[in-house]
């Protein structure tokens, strides 16, 4: 059985590559299995999708916990251990990562000995917050990768998923899928299915024990914010908002009352300040100032500030 992961975030249409790859195995004749799943609720979170493929009933349930290929479509996913992209992998995983980081610096970085594979980026270059098509690309790559899926089998494929989106996004997407597969030629087949795991080396359920807590925390109605301030939603953001001082004119009813996630406080002198462990990127606040003075800084880049 062939068992794969996609990691990428929320909106960059993980989900739909593993339908496109999943329908395409099917397409391909084979049994298949795909889902999604989420962590959260919005763009920019971690997520994952899985796709099983075998040429017999698939009765293995649950998240592939040791992946054949591991496909990630947000590069700074990887050094986040709560995205789990490492999770599970063995010696003979192939790591698949858009990217334009050479294979060599990868697994430097990750000390690793895997075979390492990047996609460079496909369609939206001039759209710096958004790689529309990426999922799509790493669709195509991951259908060349294992070997087993025909070329007119992943065009299908993308044509039955995304249709209904309209013959411009379609081209967008098969241009994306079909240029990723037709890159890596040469890797063909590298992907290869594991040996079926004896039954009694599946993990045990893991029992959690859950010990007694104050009531003020346990019971079912919130009396403090003690769990969601634990939660550092700013590992979501992919774009930072940023607030001009020169033009803020201190209407903080309205970007401090409009954020979602409560992140935007007042300081002493009236004016806004973000708490970035909190902000999800979410750039509502920027939408809703009226004085323009929240910009958005793509965070690789906020960061090397
Ligand atoms: S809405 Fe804009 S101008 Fe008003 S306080 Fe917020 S950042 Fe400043
Ligand atoms: S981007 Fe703005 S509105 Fe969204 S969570 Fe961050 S501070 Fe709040």
């Amino acid at each position: 059985m062939y068992r794969l992961r996609f990691h990428g975030r929320g909106g960059q249409g993980m989900k739909t590559a593993s339908r496109i790859l999943g329908t395409a195995f099917f397409l391909a004749g084979f049994e298949v299995q795909d889902a999604p799943r989420y962590g959260a609720e919005r763009r920019g979170a971690p997520i994952f999708a899985y796709v099983r493929a075998d040429h017999r009933a698939i009765y293995e349930r649950g998240i592939i916990r040791r992946p054949d290929l591991v496909i990630v479509a947000d590069e700074t996913l990887v050094s986040i251990p709560a995205a789990g992209v490492l999770d599970g992998i063995t010696p003979r995983t192939v790591l698949l990562i858009s990217s334009t980081v050479q294979p060599e610096a990868w697994r430097e970085k990750l000390r690793l000995a895997n075979p390492v594979f990047t996609l460079p980026r496909f369609g939206a270059l001039d759209d710096p917050l958004e790689q529309r098509y990426v999922g799509a690309a790493c669709a195509g790559a991951a259908a060349r990768l294992v070997g087993v899926i025909p070329r007119d089998c992943l065009s299908r494929a993308v044509r039955d998923e995304l249709a209904h989106l309209g013959e411009a996004v379609l081209a967008k997407n098969l241009d994306a899928a079909l240029g990723a597969y037709d890159l890596l030629p040469a890797h063909a087949g590298c992907v290869t299915e594991a040996p079926e795991p004896p039954a009694d080396t599946y993990d045990q359920p893991r029992w959690i024990d859950l010990p007694f807590d104050d009531a003020g925390l346990s019971a079912p109605d919130i009396f403090a914010p003690a769990t969601t301030e634990k939660v550092p939603t700013g590992l979501w953001r992919t774009v930072r908002p940023v607030i001009d001082y020169e033009h803020c004119h201190r209407c903080v009813w309205i970007c401090s009352t409009l954020c979602p996630d409560s992140t935007i406080r007042v300081n002493e002198e009236g004016f806004p300040v973000i708490d970035y462990e909190h902000c999800k990127g979410c750039l509502i606040c920027m939408a809703s100032c009226p004085s323009h003075a929240i910009r958005a800084v793509p965070e690789e880049e906020a960061g090397k500030k």
